[in-house]
């Protein structure tokens, strides 16, 4: 046992005894306003993370907070004025402990007598490396995000996981688990899209075996044997069209990769170990224009499925999903007169659907009456129904009336064409161009297995463009110019063709 250790012990039996006898005195009303942990929610810190706390209360006050650590009064000028501001910071040490307590604070007479103590609302914990603390993921919408930010659609996604693929915890933030990768790595996860594993496990780490490289009738495959279902992340990249796939805690022991024939559209893979715990497989894919990839585990053999493009490029035979946006109780967007946006989406979509049914394409929708439907409900029924591509209709809306126009969005960059096409075709409606827009971290744009775009047809929110978006004559214009992108993007994706870097060329299509 550390010193440290005993010091800890000491100070969880006066924080008990505190804790029974009510945390805030009269007295301390007064001399403590608020005391809390910065952020304000519930912590898991590992050694070398900072603990960071904020009181507010009398200035001048000698205060403390954990076991007797200083905590600093800030001068007016970086408070706004503000007098009674404290802040204290502690660095996480190797054999802190603290069990998901509250952090106390106190204001002190001298250096025994307390004159005010408080607790924060928040709960800390300190992990210890030496029993990590591992997760698995559950169900089949389990994803990492880059950090903590918030906004309407989430944080921004680093990439989905399979299930019971094993994450090293090493610290959480409110909702979040922090996630270790690699060295220097780190992404954060749901809580709700994982389950805490028992103390004990080891963190996981795996040598890579031999790949195997193959086609069948449908797809491309790369499958990598591991010991684990270790996290991955992928990049689908362009110019030269490849798919980057890196494996956490991975270290090659790859030796050989095995080509095997009815490869139509993987091209020359290798791996990269861009350091001792990342793998890296790097996919050049045959054509300009990739049509998507899944990745899963089978046991603890990591699976990539890549797709051909679709025999025909044209509309006809090609199967299209087509999402309504919103439903049901989930209104969406609405205007002062009482447009709604699931009213719109559903009346554009489904003249969209005549219109693409018309040229010979199978479409496959995600609602075709006013019901609710959750879009992660809708995320797995187009991952199962497997379209082609996949086409969002929603309605814009905006805060200030005076914003109009119509944009397209995607996610991918690979994707990027797609969403493009349509929205030079749609602002031939004479509509105003408010974008076509990158990087938007939408579900359904979200999706790495086919092509996509969400189209924000118009703001409902714009008197202008409202009129437009309830005249029937002008959502068939709409849905017309929609298809028009399509076809333009399956014109343009013909022209491309197949990348010149290729060794040979890719049979049939
Ligand atoms: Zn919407």
């Amino acid at each position: 046992m550390t010193p440290s250790h005993s010091v800890y012990r000491s100070w969880q039996l006066l924080l008990v005894l505190v804790l029974s006898s009510l945390a805030v005195s009269s007295r301390a009303q007064a001399l403590i306003e608020t005391a809390e942990t910065v952020p304000a929610t519930n912590q898991w810190l590992q050694p070398g993370d900072r603990l960071q706390v904020r009181l507010k209360g009398r200035p001048g006050q000698r205060v403390t907070f954990l076991r007797g650590l200083p905590m600093t009064e800030l001068p007016p000028a970086q408070t706004k004025g503000q007098r009674g501001i404290y802040q204290g910071t502690y660095v996480v040490r190797p054999g802190d402990t603290l069990q998901n307590r509250p952090i106390l604070f106190q204001v002190m007479r001298n250096d025994t007598v307390a004159l005010a103590s408080a607790f924060s609302r928040s709960k800390v914990r300190f992990l210890s490396p030496d029993a990590p603390q591992l997760a698995l993921t559950k169900g089949q919408l389990a994803y990492l995000n880059h950090g903590l930010g918030e906004d309407r659609l989430g944080g921004a996604k680093l990439g989905y996981l399979d299930s019971a693929v094993v994450l090293h915890v090493t610290g959480m933030v409110g909702a979040q688990y922090r996630v270790r990768l690699a060295e220097n790595q780190v992404a954060w996860v749901p809580q709700d899209v994982v389950r805490l594993l028992p103390p004990g496990g080891f963190v996981p780490t795996s040598l890579t075996g031999s790949w195997s490289v193959a086609g069948d009738s449908l797809y491309d495959y790369v499958q990598v044997p591991l010991e684990a279902r270790l996290p991955y992340r992928s990049q689908l990249l362009t110019n030269p069209t490849r798919l980057v796939v890196d494996i956490f805690g991975a270290t090659s022991n790859t030796n050989w990769i095995t080509q095997r024939d009815g490869l139509r559209e993987l091209g020359n893979v290798y791996y990269e170990q861009p350091q001792p715990d990342i793998f890296r497989l790097v996919l050049p894919l045959r054509h300009a224009q990739a049509w998507g990839y899944s990745i899963d585990y089978r046991g603890t053999t990591l699976r990539i499925r890549v797709k051909r493009p679709p025999a025909r490029l044209s509309l006809k035979g090609l199967t299209i999903g087509l999402d309504a946006g919103h439903g049901g109780t989930n209104v969406g967007a609405a205007s002062a007169k009482g447009s709604q946006e699931k009213v719109l989406t559903l009346a554009i979509a489904q003249k969209l659907r005549q219109e693409l049914e018309k040229a010979g394409a199978r479409v496959l929708m995600t609602r075709e009456t006013d019901v609710t439907v959750e879009n992660g409900s809708r995320v797995l029924l187009m991952r199962q129904l497997n379209p082609d591509l996949l086409l969002s209709i929603h309605v814009n809306s905006s805060g200030s009336a005076t914003v109009q126009g119509t944009s397209t969005y995607y996610r991918y960059v690979a994707y990027r064409p797609l969403a493009l096409a349509i929205y030079n075709e749609v602002r031939k409606t004479g509509l105003k161009g408010f974008g076509n827009v990158g990087s938007f971290n939408f579900n359904l744009n979200g999706a790495t297995e086919y092509p996509n775009a969400l189209i924000e047809t118009a703001f409902v929110s714009n008197p202008e463009d409202e009129k437009r978006l309830t005249d029937p004559a002008f959502q068939q214009q709409l849905a017309e110019r929609i298809k028009d992108g399509v076809e333009e993007f399956l014109k343009s994706t013909r022209a491309k063709g197949p990348r010149g870097w290729l060794l040979r060329e890719p049979a049939a299509n």
